[in-house]
């Protein structure tokens, strides 16, 4: 079941600032997704490969899915055909295959770098000098990377009451995000999307610059 009220209040409050809300619906059935659809939601975040394309088989054509969970090289190829945007790039060859499986689709895929700012060492992503690493191979082959457009910056805070430690993670993620944007992606407009903040903690994200929240449990409930 979801909770219509939260998802109206959420997307008035995004609305007036800009920022997109994607529902994240991983473990939810497809009959709630349509519920949200059906109120408007269109982006929609999976994090397990064989759920999201069944869930994609059953659903309206015109959702844009979001795989918001770590990705292995071998499994792109089972969302490339319709995915809109991948949140968790965290190797330069991971992108490469995403590139790859895109032009196969004749299509152009959306990413975003995902970032380790959590003190938890289980959560995926580069730290400041992986980032650093990958700009680099970036740089010397984006003229032969046409199916993949990157979109921004992507990280996860640590799971804590500590609303500072929050606050602190996500302004590095925020910091390094302008300065991507203002050293690597100079006048490239589409380099415009910082994706931070869940259920818990988008309203710290959204004071520090989240242009857009992943929120599941507000809307779908809790998880078994
Ligand atoms: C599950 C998940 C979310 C949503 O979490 P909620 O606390 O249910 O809002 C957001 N981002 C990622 C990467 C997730 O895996």
């Amino acid at each position: 079941m979801i909770n219509e009220t939260a998802w109206k209040q959420l997307t008035e409050e995004f609305k007036s600032r800009n920022v997109t809300l994607v529902a994240v619906s991983k473990t939810k059935p497809a009959e709630d997704v349509q519920e949200l659809y059906d109120l408007g939601q269109r982006d929609f975040g999976e994090n397990y490969v064989q759920e999201l394309v069944d869930k994609e088989a059953q659903l309206p054509k015109d959702i844009r899915w979001h795989y918001i969970g770590h990705l292995q090289s071998n499994k792109v190829k089972f969302i490339a055909p319709f995915v809109y945007m991948i949140h968790a790039v965290d190797s330069f060859k991971l992108l490469l295959e995403i590139n790859k499986q895109a032009e196969k689709n004749s299509r152009t895929i959306g990413v975003l770098l995902q970032m380790h700012v959590a003190s938890e060492e289980t959560k995926f992503g580069m730290n400041e000098k992986e980032i650093v690493e990958f700009m680099s191979y970036y740089e010397a082959q984006k003229a032969t990377l046409n199916n993949i457009t990157i979109y921004g910056l992507m990280g996860m805070a640590s799971f804590t009451d500590d609303e500072a430690q929050v606050r602190t993670e996500f302004a590095l993620l925020s910091n390094t995000f302008k300065h991507l944007q203002q050293t690597y992606f100079l006048g490239n407009s589409s380099f415009n999307t910082l994706s931070m903040g869940m259920s818990g903690d988008y309203k710290i994200a959204m004071a520090l610059g989240s242009t857009m929240v992943r929120i599941g449990s507000m809307l779908f409930g809790t998880r078994g």
